[in-house]
Parts: C-alpha cells; structure tokens; sequence
C-alpha cells in the first residue's frame, strides 16, 4: 500500500504555534506507524506565502515579500526539525515548481471557469470575501476589523456544477469525512446554498499570474489547494505515480473544513482527477481552559516545550492532551506533572528498575506475558488504523502500569524465580520500545540499545515542580 499523507500549508503571515505543531506532529506519527506497517508513505507538508496579507507584513519589516517569505518558511522549518518531523517534502507556494503546476492545473479547469463583474465585502486579514451574515457589529469577528467594499471582475469557478458529485462521494464512502462530527458539517453545509466561488484577484499583486488574464492573480486560497498535486509533480509523469496509486489522506483543523471537504473534491472533480480518499479534521483547543490569544499570554511556542521537556517529552505532550480529532483542553499547568508521572517515573523508571536486576541469562518469556503484550499490541494496531493516537498512547501507557505492578507484586530482587520474572520485564520493554516509536523515536532507540548492552541510563530527568 502507499499512502500520501499531508498537513496544510501554514500562511508563513504566522510563527509556528502549537496548533501547526499538533497537526504536522500528528502527520509526522502516522507517517512513521505506516511505514513500519510496510507501507510507503509520502509525508508533505509547507508554508502557503502569496496574498496581499504577507506583502503588507513584509513591507511593515522593510522587505520584499519573497525575502519575508524566505525567512519565515525557515522559522517553520526550524521547528519541525527540532520535533524531530521528518517530511518527505517541504512545499512553498514562491516555488517555481508550484507555480508551473498551478498555471498547467487552471489550463485543465478551464472549462469550468467564468468571468463576473463582483461586489464584496473583503477582509485582508482572512483573506477572503465574508457574507454580511458573519460580520460581528459590521466587523470580521476573527480580525475586529471592518472588511473593505470591493468591487472588480474576477474569475469564478463553477463550483455548484459538482456539488451533487461532491456529495455522493462523502455518502458513498469514497471520499472519508472523519471524525463524525466533521462529515456532518460538510453534509450540512451541502444543504445550504453554496455559491460559486472566485479564483481570481485584480488588486493583490503579491500571488501567481492568472493564466488567461495578466492584470489578475491567482487567489491565494485556491492556489494554496493546489500544493497538494504541485508538490507531487502535477503536469509530469512522476504525478500519477503518487495521485492515483497512493491513499490520499489529508489532516486539517476544522477551520478549514469547508475549503477541504467540499471545494477541493470540487475542484478536482473538474480537472479531471481522483479525489481524496480521506481527510481527517482535528477540533479547536484551549490553553488551561482559556481560547490561546496573545492579550492573555498563554500562546505556546512549540519550540519552548522542546526546550524544556526534550523533543520525546515536547511529542509525547502535545499528543496526550485529548483524543486527536476532538476539541481539547491543553494543561500547560500539568506539563511537569504528566512528565513526571508517565515519562520519568512511568516508562523511565520501568526500563531502570529492570536493568539493574537484569543478567546475560535470559529465559523465554512466559504465556501471560505474552498474552497481556499481544493484547496491548492488538488494541494499537486498531486505534492506529483510526488515527486514535490517543487511545494508542493510553494502551502502551497501560502496558507500562502493568510492567511497574508486575515488579512491585513478584519483588523479583527477593524471589527465586527471579530469572524468570526479569527475562519477562525485558519482553515486554522490548515491545514497549517498539509500540513508542512513532511517537518518541529517540527514546525508542534508546531503549533499544540499553536492552542490547544490558545497561540503564537516564531516559527522562525528572523535574522540579514549581507547585
Ligand atoms: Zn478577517
């Protein structure tokens, strides 16, 4: 099986925060958990640099855009490497590479593009035109800022010529909307009526010429879609390779929804190409029960955490908050406690307290030690499949529990038996140190290597509470 997996691309108007962070770190996993399944996998994921948005912020620095962009394309970069995320390939949308793909793409949707004078209330900030509807107090309710009145031709694709398609997908299972509440959404949102939508901008400067107008740019969130075909070599032969022959799985945050689960089947339909085979939508969280904002003081910069914790600690934290996929409460408050608890003393303390009684005699495990590993190996390999990285890491930390009682009950240091009881312990590590690796690889191959040279070090610090 090959398997296409991606994030967003990230609008580099941004740092990397921890909801970038949570989605590419989720990619990264499942990327890493298939592979060891046998299958190939291409991991993608970049930053999204065009839009009148970033030329502002660039020339607020004293910049040209495309040094902006340069620069903030390697702040993200900067910290998937010190997670420890390894993609397959980093697409940014200044690539000439991604714009000749775009540009071929628009040649084959031609057919479903039109040209209409239009009016509309535009907000620079979202960077998209907003209905009167979802103005709070005439504002942008994201921006606090009142959208601009614009008026100009543009380019609109004839997005309600596929709609009914785009619907018989999700309810034929052919396209997966998952979790449940997001296949909803979209299905709701497929009752309401949507609109076509346009593609084409005549006053952003800052974007990828419009192929059959040179006075228009590309709209910077329909060119941002299209990434996902650029970065496999769209317009190539290398394309189909990866496009028809690969599960296409795209994971997003729920924000997005509607631009992923209905435009961008739509979209595809009409050039002519398969669709997704699944997108996976992660919900909104909260720091400490507060909505993130910089007023407040609690915005996390992912690379902080590293910092503090270690890249295994920073990983196995931001995945062990709430079921991935739901919306969730971060416990900044409890970092050091939970690093504690199930790092230090849970997993680091389990591989420590074993090695020191372990010898070079080493005897088959026992049929209850198999049984419990197998089990725990059973449920894993069920939530994997359903991308329940938290109950994953709630099955391996179960086994871990099990481990630490199982030494406390048989007192192997004591017992006759200990032989026995020690070449059981290093069973199930040596599963353990498997079942972790797509969530903490480091940490993993240690552990590897301390079963090999029958000696502990140190695994996980522990840290001072400040409470
Ligand atoms: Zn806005």
């Amino acid at each position: 099986m090959k398997k296409l997996i991606t994030t967003p691309i990230y609008y580099v108007n941004d740092i990397a925060h921890l909801g970038h962070a949570y989605t590419t770190l989720a990619a990264d996993v499942l990327t890493r958990f298939f592979r060891e399944q046998g299958e190939q996998v291409f991991f993608l994921t970049g930053t999204d640099e065009h839009g009148a948005k970033i030329a502002e912020s660039a020339k607020k620095e004293g910049k040209d855009p495309k040094e902006f962009c340069d620069e903030k394309s390697e702040l993200f970069k900067k910290t998937w490497e010190n997670l420890n995320i390894k993609y397959d390939h980093f697409v940014r949308t200044t690539d000439e590479k991604h714009e000749k793909a775009v540009k071929k793409f628009l040649e084959n949707l031609k057919d479903s593009i039109y040209e209409k004078e239009y009016e509309g209330l535009y907000c620079t900030g979202c960077e998209k035109f907003l209905t009167e509807k979802e103005l709070v107090d005439g504002l942008c309710p994201d921006h606090k800022k009142e959208p601009e009145k614009i008026k100009e031709k543009n380019y609109f694709f004839k997005l309600k010529d596929y709609l009914n398609k785009v619907e018989k997908l999700i309810e034929s299972g052919k396209l997966k909307i998952e979790p449940d509440f997001a296949r909803k959404e979209t299905l709701a949102l497929l009752k309401q009526d949507l609109d076509d939508f346009s593609i084409s901008r005549q006053k952003v400067k800052w974007g990828i010429e419009f192929p059959f107008d040179k006075n228009q740019t590309i709209y910077v969130w329909f060119e941002a879609l299209l990434n996902y075909v650029s970065s496999i070599g769209y317009g190539t032969d290398e394309f189909n390779e990866w496009w028809d022959d690969a599960e296409i799985v795209h994971l997003l945050a729920k924000d997005i929804l509607k631009f992923h689960t209905i435009y961008w089947p739509a979209i595809l339909l009409a050039a002519k190409q398969k669709t997704p085979d699944k997108e996976f939508i992660h919900g909104f969280f909260t720091v400490d029960g507060q909505k993130m904002s910089k007023t407040i003081g609690n915005v996390i910069d992912p690379n902080d955490i590293v910092n503090e914790f270690g890249v295994d600690g920073a990983r196995y934290l931001l995945l062990s908050q709430f079921p991935f996929g739901q919306d969730g409460d971060f416990k900044k408050e409890k970092f050091i406690e939970k690093y504690n608890s199930d790092l230090a003393n849970g997993l680091g303390n389990l591989v420590a307290r074993v090695l020191k009684l372990a010898t070079d005699k080493k005897l088959e495990p026992e049929k209850n030690i198999l049984d419990r590993t197998k089990q725990t190996r059973d449920n894993y390999l069920e939530y994997f499949k359903d991308f329940k990285l938290f109950e994953v890491l709630n099955e391996i930390w179960k086994l871990i529990a099990f481990c630490n009682e199982y030494i406390d009950k048989n007192k192997p240091w004591e017992s006759e038996n200990r032989e026995q009881i020690i070449s059981n312990l290093l069973y199930a590590i040596s599963e353990i140190a498997f079942l972790i690796e797509p969530f903490l690889p480091e940490t993993s191959e240690k552990i590897k290597k301390q079963l090999e040279n029958n000696k502990s070090i140190i695994l996980f610090k522990r840290m001072l509470s400040i409470t």
